[in-house]
């Protein structure tokens, strides 16, 4: 007997598909589109049609190409963020315009941990929206000196410790050590920059922020957040992939009513080269139709907000120091080299300008030596090239995936504090990065923002910022170039565009529900248009 055959018929379907951009009815079989066109095609594949999304718009399922499951898991600890946030109970959190602030409600937190001794962590936290000092350890020690305290800044980048925390890890003043910030007189003051010395607090707390390990509880979490704002695919950009992550993986994916489909990155740091090629190899036979291996995670920079980006001339605008090294200049060819050359797909987190130009040099380099059509490694975030970085980016063959959703959460602070008001204006430069013909995709990097693909949309299109300021005109991208950006563009960066990211036929019936078509609606309403459902391989998971 045939498989069966349904046929979604829908008030519009934006297909981005050239060979029928717009029709009403779509044919899935076995989990794959089979066709599209009006209502004959029932006819046609001879299937029954299901009405029930008669009223709306059906586009591709968006695809998050840089977000972290750890959404999955920050929210097992409070939120202590800027910016209110709704959290996978529906409750929203956050929303602290102070130091004070956040230490008073840490201090309502503490009291209710089991016991006197147990740590407390936080994430979210982010002092750039704050006037005045830093937090320090002694701000956390208000809270309590017995236990170890741990907040996680909202970048991933860096932390604030109590000194428990710091003595635990034997950090002092006399530590010989990079990423531990000092006031003027050489003091530590509890903040950690980069991940050798956040692992170590880390370890010592039992984890916290975005270097909790994840669990198939969280990937399930993680899932349901991703599929409520419309994403079928998303990444999980940076991950260690040990044995029981991959397990936990394994498990949340394999269920038939799983909603997402997950590609993670290996995050290189986690393992000497050798070992690393050799893993993602043994990762690649564990691939399934909703679990794909085979992309690299590099880091080479932090964050530019925390000041731990590397930036070329002329610096910080507010003269901070320039940022961190994650990875040396020198270190990082011999890496990308290898994992090059052993078939890996590299994404390489770069958000300075130095950075992003340092990594295109190397892989340029590489390349030369080793060439490999078609492998498009990405710059990830690459939050401040310009025309000259995007055109060799071009011509290596190499891809971007730019932080869109930074107009409107760091625009102002950008504009004012770190690049300056001219810098600014190119920040996330997508229509630049489009013109120099650099394959474009655009993302959350949620925990740090929130994963939600129509608010990026708005972000690329639009602009704006909280200040109703609109942050480099010339750079907006047009409704559909960022509808691109988040389907098939996205698919394209992670090699699954024969999968993902467009109606056709033979690729997975993956498709987000919408009320409206982001293509038609004024462009300041997109990120306002309600997530009706999804679609992932033909099962329907309705918007609860
Ligand atoms: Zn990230």
């Amino acid at each position: 007997m045939p498989a069966e055959v349904t046929v979604f018929a829908a008030r519009e379907i934006v297909t981005l598909n050239r060979s029928l951009p717009g029709c009403t009815h779509v044919a899935v079989r076995e989990g794959r589109i089979i066709g599209y066109g009006g209502a004959e095609i029932a006819a046609e594949f001879g299937g029954t049609v299901d009405n029930r999304f008669a009223g709306k718009v059906i586009i591709p399922g968006f695809v998050e190409g840089h977000g972290h499951a750890a959404d999955g898991i920050v929210w097992r600890t409070p939120y202590v963020g800027f910016y209110p946030r709704t959290g996978p109970d529906g409750q929203k959190a956050g929303g602290f315009k102070s130091i004070a602030e956040v230490v008073a409600h840490l201090k309502a937190e503490a009291a209710k941990l089991p016991d006197p001794t147990t740590p407390l962590t936080a994430w979210g936290f982010d002092p750039i929206y704050f006037e005045g000092r830093r937090m320090t350890a002694s701000d956390l020690d208000e809270i309590s000196q017995e236990r170890m305290i741990v907040i996680g800044h909202v970048s991933g980048h860096i932390m604030n410790v109590n000194t428990k925390v710091l003595e635990a890890c034997g950090f002092s003043r006399d530590s010989n050590l990079d990423g531990l910030l000092r006031d003027p007189q050489g003091n530590l003051t509890g903040e950690l920059l980069g991940p050798a010395v956040m692992n170590r607090a880390a370890r010592a707390s039992g984890g916290a922020g975005l270097l909790r390990k994840m669990d198939a509880p969280a990937y399930r979490t993680y899932g349901q957040i991703a599929r409520r704002v419309g994403v079928t695919t998303s990444t999980d950009l940076s991950n260690a992939l040990t044995p029981a992550i991959v397990e936990a993986l394994l498990t949340a994916t394999g269920e038939a009513d799983y909603p997402i489909r997950i590609v993670p990155a290996m995050q290189q740091r986690e393992y000497a080269v050798a070992e690393g090629v050799a893993r993602i190899q043994e990762l690649r036979r564990l691939s399934s139709d909703k679990l794909h291996f085979g992309m690299v995670k590099i880091v080479v920079d932090g964050s530019i907000q925390g000041f731990t980006a590397r930036l070329r001339w002329p610096g910080y605008h507010n003269g901070a120091p320039n940022g961190l090294w994650y990875v040396a200049p020198g270190e990082f060819e011999a890496i990308a080299e290898a994992y090059h050359t052993a078939g890996a797909h590299l994404h390489i987190h770069t958000n300075g300008d130095e950075a992003a130009d340092m990594a295109t040099e190397m892989i340029g380099r590489v390349i030369a030596r080793h060439p490999r059509p078609d492998h498009r490694h990405t710059l990830q975030h690459c939050q401040m090239a310009d025309a000259a970085i995007f055109r060799r980016m071009a011509t290596n063959g190499m891809c971007v995936n730019l932080f869109a959703n930074h107009i409107y959460y760091w625009g102002e602070q950008h504009r004012a504090i770190t690049m300056g008001p001219s810098r600014a204006l190119r920040l996330d430069a997508c229509a630049t990065a489009l013109e120099q013909g650099v394959p474009l995709a655009i993302h959350s990097d949620t925990p740090v923002t929130p994963v939600d693909p129509l608010f990026t949309m708005w972000c690329a299109v639009n602009r704006l910022t909280p200040a109703g300021r609109v942050l480099g005109e010339g750079e907006r991208i047009t409704p559909l170039q960022a509808l691109h950006a988040v389907t098939l563009g996205a698919a394209y960066t992670l090699k699954l565009d024969h999968l993902i990211g467009s109606i056709d036929v033979g690729k997975f019936a993956d498709f987000a529900v919408l009320d409206d078509n982001p293509l038609r609606v004024a462009p300041e309403a997109i990120k306002d248009i309600p997530v009706h459902a999804t679609v992932l391989g033909g099962r329907v998971f309705a918007r609860q």
